[in-house]
């Protein structure tokens, strides 16, 4: 699942593509939004908010917004008209025509048109945005202390707390605090501080082509544990593990160092 900073890329490709272009032609290609037309519109831009996109257009008197979310496997092309598609048709969701590009959203999970008003019932749940101009430290800590007895990875995923943070830099967070993943959040003394390094974290790599959280840019250097299962950790060389945790029925997988992510209880 992408990780805030690869949403916070597809925002700036679309913005820069988009933002004062006149759409020519529009597809939706979910049930919903089947018949809508958007062409004639004049794109305002394109924010992120946590793993949220959201494409303002404006056509004649009407605020659109238009929201996407990359789930599992989505991504944004902005191709020429005459450029091939990377991806087959059939995964295409939407397509935003301009006079000289093509805007793609593939396999997206989410494509919902909102009136701009309604924008808040899109993104308002969540949590302080790690890549947003109003990111708030304090508000994260707190809302993270909401619920004190819930496991840290658990707790960092969840966008209602911070938005941003999925499976792979929860991971990496755990392990440069030296805390097990299943560490309750109530046990975690330095948690501003993990919570300023997320937004380190994810602020060095939104420009990044691959993300590093090592600080070593060559492939199979750049992560500390996350799908490193088997392999010796780079601090200690113990092995580093993985298993599945979370509440039923949302089981992700957790990799740390037994050594230096020791269990606490
Ligand atoms: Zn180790």
């Amino acid at each position: 699942m992408p990780e805030g900073d690869t949403v916070y890329r597809a925002a700036r490709l679309l913005d820069r593509s988009l933002t004062g272009r006149e759409l020519v032609a529009t597809d939706f290609r979910v049930p919903q939004h089947a018949t809508v037309d958007l062409s004639g519109g004049t794109v305002l831009g394109t924010v992120s908010r946590g793993k949220h996109l959201l494409t303002r257009v404006d056509r004649g008197q009407e605020a659109w917004t238009l929201h996407t979310h990359l789930k599992m496997e989505g991504a944004w092309r902005v191709l020429r008209p005459d450029q091939r598609w990377p991806r087959p048709a059939h995964q295409a969701r939407v397509v935003l025509t301009t006079p000289d590009q093509v805007a793609v959203g593939f396999s997206l999970g989410i494509v919902e048109l909102l009136d701009r008003a309604e924008e808040a019932s899109a993104v308002g749940h969540l949590g302080p945005d790690l890549l947003g101009p109003d990111w708030d430290a304090d508000e994260a800590v707190r809302r993270l202390m909401t619920e004190p007895g819930r496991p840290l990875r658990e707790a960092l995923i969840d966008q209602r707390n911070l938005a941003g943070i999925g499976n792979m830099y929860a991971a990496e967070l755990c392990f440069v605090a030296g805390l097990h993943p299943e560490t309750p959040v109530r046990e975690v003394a330095g948690l501003r501080r993990l919570v300023q390094r997320a937004h380190q974290m994810l602020d060095l790599n939104k420009e990044r082509a691959f993300q590093s959280t090592t600080g070593n840019l060559r492939e199979r250097e750049r992560l500390w544990v996350y799908r490193r299962d088997r392999s010796p950790c780079r601090r200690c060389g113990t092995p580093v593990v993985v298993e599945m945790h979370g509440p039923e029925g949302q089981e992700r997988a957790s990799y740390w160092c037994p050594s230096c992510q020791p269990a606490t209880s």
